[in-house]
């Protein structure tokens, strides 16, 4: 293991040269869409184009553009009808999006324990989560492994509740030959900065095959308005999309699968060095490349502390996502029942570290993570 690989400094968690390469045309989007005949700066012809491009990847499923991931879950839930007394069962463990979208519309979320290895939450725990007053199921994809979906959605026909799905790290992802994005009636990509499709600021889309919900998530996003100007016929919200991002995304999108491969890759290499971790304490995602989306690399470590001082004694950046489950957050409090328990996100929470998988990555950084990762483990801790 050399720390020549780092020169003195940390191997970033996410890669600080995001778009370098790009900047030239990211400076000419900007002065060819800042003068642009006609001004139209949000919901014009560019995003329209990056809508129907973005068809191609899901199957040809309707693609609407919006102003993030969480503002696209707030729109399916919205055109789902979602709102008070109603109640939305979603993962324990995940982002706060889960909790804050359910609880903005005043509808209650209910939270459902996850798997303890791949920390998607556990179908069986989604369905003794519901109620006569469930409306919808939010499964979430998470770091590296997609939901149970074909489960997601037999659970949901079985008790006539709608699936929504967060997709929102999972762009690309395929599980059993269908994308992640077309498993739930409606799903959502997000396009913030670190995202795997982000872009160099804020957007996301929903997804769906259903052409009515894709009709009125389009007006949602834009005040409700559908037909004339200025007419509402419904509560909508301002979720619309900028024509410079839509610009630059467009201009990213070809290089999207080389992306995602060269993640995949990092991380099919750092799970073949971890395998055998296991019985120190270090327990990878499960191998393979079938439900797999590799936005955050991620490991359970027994001593998860140790590890992460360790990492950083030898210039490796690593995050603890999701120190709390969420109804352990002070946000969520109020959702979590009294004397309710949900152990394996309370496990995860404290075991959980995701490691750089960034494509920008070089093999030799790489290969020093996975160096580091594996010199702990055999015992050569950091003091
Ligand atoms: C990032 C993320 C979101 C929200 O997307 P934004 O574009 O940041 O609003 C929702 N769900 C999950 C699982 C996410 O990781």
């Amino acid at each position: 293991m050399t720390r020549a690989v780092t020169r003195g400094r940390t191997i970033p968690f996410f890669a600080p040269d995001l778009f370098e390469e790009d900047r030239e045309v990211l400076l000419d989007l900007v002065r060819r869409t800042g003068t642009v005949a006609g001004q139209r700066f949000i919901l014009g012809e560019r995003t329209a184009a990056l809508e129907e491009a973005l068809r191609a990847t899901v199957d040809g499923a309707e693609v609407v553009a919006c102003s993030s991931g969480t503002s696209g879950l707030t729109l399916i839930l919205t055109a789902m009808g979602v709102g008070p007394g109603d109640e939305v069962v979603v993962p324990a463990y995940g982002c706060a999006p889960l909790g804050n979208t359910v609880a903005n519309l005043g509808a209650t979320p209910v939270f459902a324990d996850i798997d303890p290895v791949t920390m998607v939450v556990d179908p069986a725990e989604v369905e003794r989560a519901i109620t006569p007053r469930t409306r919808a199921v939010m499964p979430a994809h998470m770091f590296s492994v997609m939901a149970d979906m074909p489960a997601m959605r037999e659970i949901a026909r079985r008790h006539g509740v709608r699936l929504v799905e967060d997709s929102a790290v999972a762009q690309g992802g395929v599980l059993h030959g269908r994308p992640a994005g077309t498993w739930g009636e409606a799903g959502v990509f997000s396009f913030v900065q670190v995202k795997t499709f982000g872009t160099a600021g804020e957007g996301g889309v929903v997804v769906t095959h259903d052409a009515e919900l894709a009709r009125v998530v389009r007006a949602l996003r834009n005040h409700g308005q559908e037909g004339p100007r200025f007419v509402h016929q419904r509560v909508g919200l301002n979720s619309r999309f900028d024509e410079l991002q839509a610009a630059f995304q467009l201009h990213r999108l070809p290089g999207l699968a080389a992306r995602l491969e060269r993640r995949a890759r990092i991380a099919a290499h750092y799970t073949e060095r971890f395998a055998p971790l296991a019985e120190r304490g270090i327990v990878p995602p499960p191998p393979g490349r079938d439900g797999r989306c590799y936005y955050v690399y991620s490991v359970l470590a027994e001593e998860r502390e140790a590890l992460e001082r360790h990492l950083a004694a030898h210039g490796v950046a690593s995050h603890v996502y999701y120190p709390l489950p969420l109804p352990h957050q002070p946000a969520f409090a109020r959702f979590a029942p009294p004397g309710r328990e949900w152990p394996h996100a309370w496990a995860a929470s404290r075991r959980q570290l995701a490691l750089p998988v960034n494509p920008h990555l070089t093999d030799a950084e790489v290969e020093y993570v996975a160096d580091t990762v594996c010199a702990f483990a055999a015992g050569g801790r950091a003091a």
